[in-house]
C-alpha cells in the first residue's frame, strides 16, 4: 500500500508562506515515497470559514504546482461521521455536557487567581484549563438543564479517558514522542449537537481517509496528544507524524492569515514565481 499524505487547510483566510511550506513538504514527501496526496478542507467552523477562501486554496495550490487527488473531502459534508464517533465516546461514559460560557470560565479563573495569588493552569494553546464545575453536577440536574434548552459544550472527561487509554506514544520523525493529553484538561468535542471540534474531526478524517503520514506545522504538535488519545479510545489506526518548523515574521511571530506581506496571492501579484516561493519557504 502506498503511503498517504494530506494537506488540510481551513478556509478562514488566504494561504501564506507557512501553508506553502506545509503543502510543499507533503507534496515532496508523497512524490519521493511514491505515495498519494490528499487535500482536505477543514471547514466545520461556520463562523470563520468562507467559500471564497476555499476557492482561493485551490487556485493557490494549483499555482504552486501541487496536484492532489479528487474528490476533496470537505468536513462540513461529513458531520454524521463525527457524530457517530461522539456517540461512541458518550456510550463509553467519557463525555459530559458543560454549561459554562467562555466568559463565565474566564471570570471564574480570574477570581481564583486573585484569591490564591497563583496562576491557573493553562492548556498548550494558552487557554485556561476547564475548572470542571459541570462535572460535579448530579445526573438529574444535568438532565434538567439539557431539557430546559441550556446551551452546552460536550467535553471529554480527560481523567477517565486517560486512565482507560494508559500511556500513549507516537512516531515523530522516527523518534518516540510521549503523549500528554492531560495538559489539555477536559477538551471540548462538540457544541451542543454540533460535532465541530478540530480534535475530533481531524482524528476521524485521518483514519477514514487512510492517512499514514501526517506532516503539519509545529504549532499543532501539542494537539497530537489529544489525537492519539482519541485514536486509542475509538480503535483507530495511528499515522506517523512529522511536525515541521514554522515560518516566522520579522518579529519572530507565527505568520497569520491576515499578514498580507506573506500571502501567496500578494506574492503572485508582485511577480514572485512558484520557484521563488520554494526558496522563500527555505526549500531547495
Ligand atoms: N486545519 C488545520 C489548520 O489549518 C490543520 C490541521 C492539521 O494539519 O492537522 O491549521
Amino acid at each position: 500500500m502506498p503511503p498517504v499524505f494530506r494537506f488540510a487547510p481551513s478556509p478562514n483566510g488566504y494561504l501564506h508562506l507557512g501553508h506553502a511550506l506545509s503543502a510543499l513538504l507533503n507534496a515532496d514527501a508523497a512524490r519521493a515515497a511514491g505515495g498519494r496526496l490528499l487535500l482536505r478542507i477543514e471547514d466545520i467552523d461556520e463562523t470563520r470559514c468562507r467559500p471564497e477562501f476555499e476557492v482561493a486554496i485551490y487556485e493557490d495550490l494549483a499555482w504552486l504546482g501541487i496536484a492532489w487527488e479528487q474528490p476533496v473531502r470537505r468536513q462540513s459534508e461529513h458531520l454524521a461521521d463525527y457524530r457517530t464517533a461522539l456517540a461512541k465516546l458518550e456510550a463509553m461514559g467519557l463525555v459530559y455536557p458543560a454549561f459554562e460560557s467562555r466568559t463565565e470560565i474566564a471570570r471564574f479563573v480570574n477570581e481564583q487567581e486573585k484569591k490564591s495569588g497563583t496562576a491557573w493552569p493553562r492548556d498548550p494553546d494558552g487557554g485556561p484549563r476547564y475548572p470542571g464545575m459541570s462535572k460535579l453536577l448530579q445526573a438529574e440536574e444535568r438532565r434538567r438543564l439539557v431539557e430546559a434548552g441550556a446551551p452546552y459544550a460536550l467535553r471529554l472527561d480527560m481523567e477517565a479517558a486517560s486512565r482507560q487509554a494508559g500511556p500513549l506514544h507516537w512516531d515523530e520523525s522516527g523518534e518516540t514522542a510521549a503523549a500528554d493529553p492531560a495538559a489539555w484538561g477536559d477538551v471540548i468535542l462538540a457544541r451542543k449537537e454540533i460535532p465541530n471540534s478540530y480534535h475530533l474531526s481531524v482524528t476521524i478524517d485521518d483514519a477514514l481517509q487512510g492517512v499514514t503520514h501526517v506532516v503539519r506545522g509545529r504549532d499543532i504538535y501539542p494537539s497530537t496528544s489529544v489525537h492519539r488519545l482519541l485514536q486509542t479510545l475509538l480503535g483507530l489506526p495511528v499515522p506517523v507524524y512529522r511536525h515541521h518548523r514554522l515560518i516566522l515574521d520579522s518579529e519572530g511571530r507565527k505568520l497569520s492569515k491576515s499578514t498580507q506581506a506573506t500571502g501567496l496571492r500578494e506574492l503572485r501579484a508582485q511577480g514572485v514565481t512558484p520557484a521563488d516561493v520554494r526558496r522563500m519557504a527555505g526549500l531547495d
